[in-house]
């Protein structure tokens, strides 16, 4: 048992602050919440962090694959649109990715990861020259640093419909994997779920493939949507109906399906998405980032949450943008609203991780723990909470990251081996650069 002495409790949404408070953790849970359990719990082993501590960061779409493409030596052609800027840069990246460079992006994005306070990643795997098994390499990096996360392979029909297929395979053969340790009594911190790289890229019948692997698995769809104009007018071009109704006509929108970006979704598909019970996940960075317009509806979502779509793991940083985007687009809506997306990542985990409880430091709920370093010079109160993380507190003063009861990151010292997560990343860059152009 560990017990932490003297915390405040800090939830973003709804935002409360608790005077300091002890929290006790047995295995992977809280048990109990209150002053002075001290007397309760003489054998736990006992913490005195000072601080906050709050639910640990969910980052509800990323893409480790990219975490190496940060300064990247090749020559890149320009592109005029973004289906160009997919064909001359990230489609190159991921077919250059072999085992090795996939172990390296897995660690590397695993460990800054945990640094920046979050205990949960949901990621959308690509590597095309590399399908089979890349889920399992990718998991172990979550598995070293010890994060929870949702792995997923982008199957796709881009480099033909035998990969297509071939990707679906890989997530139905990474979700019973899952299965078949939860069934040898196993609580596996990395569930899966059935990725698709975007509708214009996912032919009829790889899309048959990918419901029925839905289906079999229990698990929902994880794909990119209308994140350009263009992935919904060749929807309506190409098969004659907008994105959802064609994926709901699949039987592919449920309350486990993750559609990344839908800015171009209409009103109708919308409500489609919100009477499915499906989530949305909004990447402003991403978006301002490859020029592709405002997801100004996100607002109008049921179930709307967070990612950094492979521009790294900082939550905090990705909700203060999602929301200065906002007001620069001469929005209304306060921070809250984004702090409110952020906690709603723990929603979509619960929807994967059967029997368990995230996002709240309450007894019962799984100790996926934030611990924050933060002495600020204005009080912090429940009702100003989305303030501070707008104008003052930011992942910097992250202390630690604990993941079901275990610190992965302590007194703001990594428990894994950063330096050579960093030192492979490093080599394998150089390899992926070469590969890359040995692509071109
Ligand atoms: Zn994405």
């Amino acid at each position: 048992m560990k017990l932490l002495e003297g915390v405040r409790v800090l939830h973003f949404h709804p935002g409360s602050v608790s005077e300091p408070t002890d929290v006790a953790i047995d295995g992977a849970k809280i048990v109990e919440v209150g002053p002075g359990l001290a007397a309760k719990y003489p054998a736990a082993t006992r913490h005195s962090p000072g601080g906050y501590v709050s639910p640990g960061l969910v980052c509800s779409h990323n893409h480790f694959y990219s975490v190496l493409a940060r300064g990247l030596m090749v020559g890149i052609e320009p592109s005029k649109d973004f289906a160009q800027q997919l064909r001359n840069m990230w489609w190159l990246l991921d077919r250059a990715l072999d085992e090795g460079i996939v172990r390296a992006s897995g660690l590397a994005g695993a460990a800054d990861a945990a640094m920046l306070g979050v205990t949960s990643v949901v990621d959308h795997h690509a590597s095309p020259e590399f399908i089979d098994g890349s889920l399992d390499v990718l998991a172990e990096g979550f598995a070293e640093v010890g994060l929870r996360g949702l792995l997923c392979y982008e199957a796709t029909d881009r480099n033909g419909e035998a990969d297509g297929l071939a990707g679906v395979r890989e997530n139905e053969r990474f979700a019973r994997k899952v299965d078949a340790e939860r069934a040898a009594g196993g609580s596996p911190l990395v569930d899966g779920a059935i990725g698709a790289h975007a509708p214009f890229t996912v032919g009829e019948k790889t899309l048959g493939a990918l419901a029925s692997a839905c289906k079999s698995t229990g698990r929902g769809l994880h794909i990119h949507v209308a994140e350009d104009k263009f992935d919904a007018v060749d929807s309506r071009y190409r098969f004659g109906e907008d994105i959802c109704v064609r994926l709901d006509g699949a039987g592919l929108l449920g309350p486990k399906t993750i559609l990344g970006h839908g800015l171009y979704l209409t009103r109708s598909e919308i409500e489609l998405v919100n009477e499915r019970d499906s989530f949305i996940a909004h990447n402003a960075r991403s978006n301002m980032n490859n020029c592709v317009g405002y997801n100004d509806n996100i607002g109008l979502y049921r179930n709307a949450v967070l990612g950094t779509d492979g521009i790294g793991s900082d939550m905090l940083e990705e909700a203060g943008f999602a929301f200065f985007k906002h007001k620069d687009s001469g929005g209304s809506r306060w921070m809250d609203s984004y702090l409110e997306m952020l906690q709603n990542g723990n929603r979509l985990l619960e929807r994967y991780f059967p029997g368990k409880r995230l996002g709240r430091v309450e007894a019962g709920y799984e100790a996926d723990l934030t611990f924050w370093d933060y002495d600020p010079p204005v009080p912090l109160e429940g009702a100003n909470v989305a303030g501070h993380v707008a104008f003052g507190m930011g992942s910097r003063m992250v202390a630690s990251t604990m993941v079901a009861g275990e610190f992965i990151v302590k007194d703001r010292k990594p428990l894994f081996d950063a330096e050579a997560i960093a030192a492979r990343g490093r080599s394998e860059t150089r390899r992926l650069w070469k590969r890359m152009e040995e692509r071109k």
